[in-house]
């Protein structure tokens, strides 16, 4: 009688000479093939990897006494997956991370066959908003990542309110692609690109030739694409700059059109000077986008926008809320430099308003609002339709940056994907394992080839040196909402 050892077929498995196995029926992906036996006191040396490149559906018969041996070494590192067909959910966890750059929720979601897969709630998002969907993604095949994500989509909204469903489709994405051995960029229909741009956002100076001078630094480590805040936030010491209603200055939750908040000529030349400070530090051949303007009106930002067009700018960020989308039209038409918004908007649908009038020249969504990887493709396909490019947000941990690389590669009119965490890079991109530290290389990430959204796991010490004592718990049983129900059904 000989004892079965199965490879798996998992590309990540074979790589790194640890078989798949399991006792017959167990593994169920391999099927029976050629078969070698193996014999004598102690387990014998087997070049497991160059077996695995061989096939990966072959199986070893154990005979004599090195069975028993071999059994309990090699059940150490059992893996069992993975028969996608019979891939079922059953647990979803969360972990809290600070400063990477800002505070995430890292979703993990097990399954019957030994594999997890991760996401992530938008940074500053609550767990609340993934941990309500465990009940409704329970037993569910995470394969089927368009049927679930129809079923959870109902209960994301625009910004972090979305963190929730864009998180669990990012670990659907990552578990389906580990399923069947393939990246996560395949299941979105391929990829048009190898690297992925990255612009390094850089936090306010108040001085336009120390902004420069920051900004030629980032040039130095590699980065060709860049961006900075301008804005009235630097017009606060200048007298005669801003013209505001009593309070005004002070507010953050009043929307621009409804501040009465008003820049001056004299702000405008301000303003001016920054922008001309740097161009002269990095040079007009760089791109160089420009976000945080304040809550001005749409009548300041595009006399504003008009000053600021000689500086060639790559576009103007979220100079009205999104959900104005005469406004954007308006100002659109008015200034010469790509206008751009997105980074808070729910859905396909969501975006249209500003598609469809053509208002925006750069679309701007984070994967992590805009929901998952999937629907920021058809974002992108829907934009490119309209003539629109597709830059993407992104201020989170390595998996959301992952997460969106990959949706970058398969969406054609791809410009440039944000990140926060240049100054922290190494360790950063240490939160994850099996993939290259620094994780941005001369300015851009490779897409990865692994399967699902690409890293081998996590660096678990690491993330807990991110965590912080008023959020305790790491990976922690979430019974409690194991029974969230409620009649979810959205029509009658
Ligand atoms: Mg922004």
């Amino acid at each position: 009688m000989g004892y079965c050892v199965f490879f798996c077929h998992d590309p990540k498995v074979l790589r790194s000479d640890r078989p798949g196995i399991g006792r017959d029926g167990q593994c169920g992906t391999c099927v029976v093939g050629e078969s070698l036996a193996v014999q004598g006191d102690t387990a014998p040396p087997i070049d497991f990897l160059r077996l695995g490149r061989l096939t990966s559906r072959r199986f070893i018969t154990f005979k004599g006494e090195n069975r028993k041996t071999m059994t309990e070494s090699v059940e150490q590192n059992v893996n069992s997956h993975s028969r996608p067909t019979d891939l079922k959910i059953t647990d979803m966890r969360v972990a809290h991370v600070f400063g990477a750059p800002f505070r995430a929720v890292i979703i993990r979601i097990d399954t019957n066959q030994g594999i997890s897969g991760y996401g992530e709630v938008r940074d500053g998002g609550s767990a609340t908003y993934a941990l309500t969907l465990k009940s409704r993604i329970i037993g569910e095949n995470p394969c089927n990542v368009d049927k679930i994500f129809r079923r959870i989509k109902q209960f994301g909204h625009h910004a972090r309110q979305a963190g929730g469903v864009c998180g669990v489709e990012m670990a659907l994405m990552d578990l389906a692609g580990k399923a069947y051995g393939v990246p996560a960029y395949q299941l979105a229909g391929g990829k048009f690109r190898d690297r992925i741009l990255c612009y390094c956002d850089t936090p306010t100076e108040t001085d336009g030739k120390t902004m420069g001078r920051r900004l030629k630094e980032r040039m130095g480590q590699g980065f060709s694409f860049l961006k900075m805040d301008v804005g009235i936030g630097l017009l606060r010491e200048v007298p005669n700059a801003i013209i505001a209603p009593p309070g005004m200055l002070q507010t953050q939750s009043v929307m621009h059109p409804f501040t009465g908040i008003q820049i001056t000529e004299k702000g405008i030349d301000h303003l001016c000077q920054y922008v001309a400070h740097v161009r002269e530090e990095i040079g007009y051949e760089v791109p160089l986008a420009v976000d945080h303007f304040g809550h001005i009106g749409v009548e300041s930002c595009i006399r504003l926008g008009k000053a600021l067009d000689q500086f060639s700018l790559a576009w103007y960020e979220d100079m009205i809320p999104w959900q104005f989308p005469d406004q954007w039209r308006r100002l659109t038409e008015a200034v010469d430099t790509p206008t751009c918004t997105g980074e808070d908007i729910y859905l396909k649908e969501g975006f249209e308003p500003l598609f469809e009038p053509r208002a925006i020249s750069v679309v701007h969504p984070d994967l992590a609002s805009s929901g998952g990887i999937l629907e920021t493709k058809k974002i992108g396909d829907r934009a490119q339709e309209a003539g629109i490019a597709m830059a993407m947000h992104m201020a989170m941990s390595p998996i959301a940056a992952l997460a969106s690389v990959h949706c970058a590669a398969a969406t054609e009119n791809f410009l440039v994907l944000e990140n926060h965490s240049v100054d922290n890079m190494e360790r950063w991109s240490s939160l994850v394992t099996g993939l290259p530290v620094p994780l941005i290389e001369d300015g851009h990430i490779a897409v990865p080839e692994g399967p699902g959204l690409g890293f081998e796991g996590l660096n678990e010490d690491l993330m807990k040196e991110f965590q912080r004592p008023e959020y305790p718990g790491f990976f922690e049983p979430t019974e409690a909402w194991d029974n969230e129900r409620a009649h979810d059904r959205l029509w009658s």
